[in-house]
């Protein structure tokens, strides 16, 4: 493993099969990956849905973790935690039981095919901003810079933090 320590932020999501449990779940999950420590994780959110309106309400967080995977080691860890909890990609902005992305991997910037950083919609989220600003209030997007005002402008949505302690 000859990567350095790099930090990612990575963005939970869930509506379905015990959403909450899912993204407790999922934290634990991330914090045994090989070569991975999970540093922070935000309060869990509960958010409408976006584009399709006809499903449940989604359960929200983010984890910052310190990682030696490359991106796309991590990418694939990830893809396979969500396959583990039954995800199957039906369309877009379906309903899942799990989706982890990769918000932001150290200050790497690229539009790949199958990875692009900083997440392309990141900005466009309450779900994901507020839970970012709550664990790293100074974080500098790369690219876009400083999330408070970036999070400040962005009311896309209902969102609500729920009082549920860490198991
Ligand atoms: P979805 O689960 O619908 O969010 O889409 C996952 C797919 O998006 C993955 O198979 C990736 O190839 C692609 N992708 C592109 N950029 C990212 C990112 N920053 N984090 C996670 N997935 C990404």
């Amino acid at each position: 493993m000859n990567n350095p320590q790099c930090r990612a932020y990575i963005a939970l999501g869930s509506n379905l099969d015990n959403p909450i449990n899912q993204v407790q779940q999922a934290f634990e999950e991330l914090a045994q990956l090989p070569h991975t420590r999970l540093i922070s994780r935000s309060s869990l959110y509960q958010s409408e849905p976006v584009g399709r309106l006809d499903q449940p309400d989604f359960i929200n967080a983010v984890a910052c973790i310190e990682t030696m995977l490359v991106p796309r080691e991590l990418l694939h860890a990830l893809l396979a935690i969500e396959q583990r909890h039954g995800r199957v990609r039906e369309s877009l902005n379906a309903p899942r039981t799990l989706d982890l992305d990769i918000l932001i991997y150290d200050d790497l910037q690229c539009a790949d095919e199958d990875l692009t950083l900083p997440h392309p919609r990141m900005i466009q989220r309450s779900f994901v901003l507020k839970p970012l600003m709550e664990i790293s209030p100074e974080c500098d997007i790369p690219g876009l810079g400083p999330i408070a005002p970036l999070s400040a402008a962005c009311i896309d949505q209902r969102l609500t933090r729920l009082p549920i302690p860490y198991p």
